[in-house]
């Protein structure tokens, strides 16, 4: 599966809020948003556009798309299966995106950004009810119990991740216990958990166009 592989600070940047893409950089002074809270570009610092009716909803489905570093065509699928579901489909939207298998590694703290996780996986350093994986959007489910194979548990990444882990705000919906490297999901991510500022309504009219 292509991927984006070009620099990602021009996001937050473009987005105009930090998307957290760089794991621990994030937090440091080297942050480029912090340094340069405008858009990327020669008129970036000037900017003054008014953004359309499209615009707005596009910017926000950008914004998705980059901090779960999807490309288009398999977002857009992501949300046709949330639409043939039943339930709310921005929640079961969202549901789907944490459920991938980089991104429950990324939350579960054994990688420090979903770039790392999504490596991880390709890199098949991962398993999942102790069978090895090695597709980065394969979806969990409840009950999967998921842990790092055993040369790479000491891995100086996975540690920092680790601690990386630790600084971010708790979510209920897995478990995980870092000594081992293994987490088991309890629950469905909820909207809640994904601490994104971000309209979900404006991505669903855009993609029911
Ligand atoms: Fe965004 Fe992180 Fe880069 Fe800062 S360091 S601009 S938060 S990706």
């Amino acid at each position: 599966m292509a991927r984006y592989i070009g620099p990602v600070c021009r996001f937050c940047r473009r987005e105009g809020q930090k998307l957290f893409l760089k794991g621990d950089r994030c937090f440091s002074e080297k942050c480029a948003y912090d340094r340069r809270a405008y858009i990327p570009g020669q008129h970036g610092p000037t900017h003054k556009g008014k953004l359309s009716e499209f615009g707005t909803q596009l910017r926000e489905k950008q914004k998705v798309k980059r901090v779960y570093g999807v490309l288009e065509r398999q977002f857009r699928n992501t949300f046709k299966k949330a639409l043939k579901t039943r339930g709310v489909t921005s929640e079961i939207f969202f549901r789907n995106l944490e459920l991938r298998a980089d991104n429950v590694i990324f939350r579960m703290g054994f990688a420090r950004s979903r770039n790392e996780a999504r490596q991880i996986v390709r890199h098949a350093h991962v398993l999942v009810n102790g069978k090895s994986v090695n597709i980065p959007s394969m979806r969990l489910n409840i009950g999967d119990v998921v842990s790092v194979v055993e040369k790479k548990k000491s891995l100086g990444s996975v540690k920092l991740a680790g601690e990386l882990y630790n600084k971010r705000a708790p979510l209920s919906w897995f478990e995980v216990d870092h000594e081992k490297a293994t987490g088991k999901i309890l629950s469905h991510p909820t909207r809640d958990d994904i601490h994104l500022n971000v309209r979900e309504r404006l991505i669903v009219e855009l993609y029911s166009k």
